[in-house]
């Protein structure tokens, strides 16, 4: 579902990623744990070109990223419409949440099936009040996402993100600005996605999810993959120092 080869990605001369392959198979879950500044969220963000690497090759699905180089050495996309169906093809879930917050709950879901896929509107409004069921949010279609407690707000965006039924689901520390008892309802609900298959990508620092849930737990560290594992691996007694130094820290 996804092949990243040799990402490296510097901001103003000082390099945040030194050089990271990553693959994952599909319905593979995989958690990314790491130090701050470590380099976890712009790999991510590199993932679907939010942010532009300068080296490296991505594979979604099969489908290279259209990235060339131009004559100074650096990547670009050639191929805008290319890169969009990339996109449509990969969700993100942010910390922040970052619903659209002049938007009512229900068009927030509805607006990348009908905008970026050209669906019908009465079908994405049939298919979202359908999703906002799934987390949990049935009864707030019509709601503003200035109502909604963090922890709602969030479940929206996971229905948003799995409107468009991506292939690949990114999903960036998305439980830590919550209140303590709004964690559980959005990892609960991350456990759902990963019981049916979903191919995820988890920055977290939420130990019993990366151990209980992922198949496989990658340490960040400066900007390189320090190890990697299955959880049973990673949380054992034979794990990398730097890691267990991670952990206990
Ligand atoms: P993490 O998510 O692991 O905490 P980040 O990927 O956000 O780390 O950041 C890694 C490093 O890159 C940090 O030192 C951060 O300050 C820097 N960085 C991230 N994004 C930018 C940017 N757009 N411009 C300059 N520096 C950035
Ligand atoms: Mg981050």
């Amino acid at each position: 579902m996804l092949r990243a080869t040799g990402i490296e990605k510097s901001f103003g001369g000082r390099k945040v990623l030194k050089g990271i392959d990553l693959d994952a198979a599909k319905g593979e879950v995989i958690s990314i744990l790491g130090g701050s500044g470590s380099g976890k969220s712009t790999f991510l963000r590199c993932l679907n070109l939010l942010e532009m690497p300068d080296v490296g090759e991505i594979s979604i699905a099969g489908t290279p990223a259209p990235l060339v180089r131009d004559r100074h050495g650096a990547l670009r996309v050639s191929d805008a419409r290319a890169l969009g169906s990339m996109r449509a093809r990969t969700a993100m879930v942010f910390q922040g949440f970052n619903l659209w917050s002049h938007m009512r709950v229900i068009d927030n879901v509805i607006a990348a099936p009908v905008h970026v896929h050209g669906m019908a509107r009465e079908e994405a409004v049939e298919r979202a009040h359908a999703l906002l069921e799934r987390v949990g949010m049935g009864g707030f279609a019509q709601h503003w996402p200035r109502q909604l407690s963090g922890g709602q707000q969030q479940r929206v965006a996971i229905a948003r993100a799995l409107a468009t039924d991506p292939e690949l689901m990114l999903f960036d520390e998305p439980t830590s600005a919550l209140d303590p008892e709004r964690v559980r309802e959005v990892l609960d609900l991350m456990r759902s996605l990963a019981a049916e298959g979903r191919t995820m990508l988890v920055v977290t620092h939420e130990m019993a999810f990366a151990r209980d849930v992922s198949t496989r737990v990658v340490h960040v560290r400066e900007g390189r993959i320090e190890s990697m594992g299955p959880p049973a691996q990673m949380f054992g007694p034979d794990a990398s120092p730097a890691f267990r130094a991670f952990l206990s820290a």
